[in-house]
């Protein structure tokens, strides 16, 4: 792909393309911003925009003469533990769903007022072994659905890190399984609490 620069008279510092879809001279940076906010169709799919994407990276927000703002486009990802792509991740890493199950577990009640069952069986506490930069650390989840989602989590937290180790928690352990009942209850004192 050959694309010819010419500069600008008035401003050398300036080089710019001639851009046929859009009859327009333009720069590359803001041909790169066109592209990265799809500010018209036919810049998205772009090979020329694309590699001035490439060659210029992330541009900041576009506004028009309009006052209309033309943000770059975020592109969706996966959540860590349901794995439905999302444009919005709570802390980068559950969608809203997810997350607002873990709340209700945490607190206990689900919107109907009852004990949310099925995500309590489904989530538990874990601790990980985590592999970073040649040093092991562990990292401890509050709420996990399984070896997959910690190596999510570590991976999005931590490109360049792995879990090389997982272990899921007993209930006990879970801040949010203290229930007097099962705190207070230990097989022990039920056994000498019997009459003999
Ligand atoms: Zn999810």
């Amino acid at each position: 792909m050959q694309i010819e620069y010419r500069e600008h008279p008035e401003y050398p510092s300036l080089r710019t393309f001639r851009c046929e879809p859009l009859r327009a001279d333009l720069s590359p940076a803001s041909c790169a911003r066109n592209q990265q906010t799809e500010k018209f169709l036919t810049c998205r799919a772009s090979p020329i925009g694309r590699a001035h994407s490439q060659q210029c990276g992330p541009q900041a927000a576009a506004i028009d003469e309009t006052g209309k703002v033309f943000r770059p486009v975020q592109p969706a990802r996966p959540c860590v533990r349901c794995g439905v792509a999302a444009l919005r991740l709570i802390r980068q890493e559950l969608c809203v769903s997810c997350y607002n199950r873990q709340l209700e577990l945490r607190r206990g009640r689900n919107a109907k007022g009852a004990r949310p069952v099925i995500v309590a069986k489904r989530l538990h506490p874990a601790r990980c072994l985590v592999h970073r930069d040649g040093n092991a650390e562990l990292l401890d989840l509050e709420f996990c659905s399984g070896r997959e989602e910690a190596a999510a989590i570590v991976k999005r937290r931590w490109p360049t890190a792995h879990v090389a180790d997982y272990e899921q928690l007993s209930d006990r352990l879970a801040p949010r399984a203290r229930s007097p009942k099962r705190r207070t209850t230990h097989p022990f004192s039920i056994r000498t609490a019997l009459p003999e």
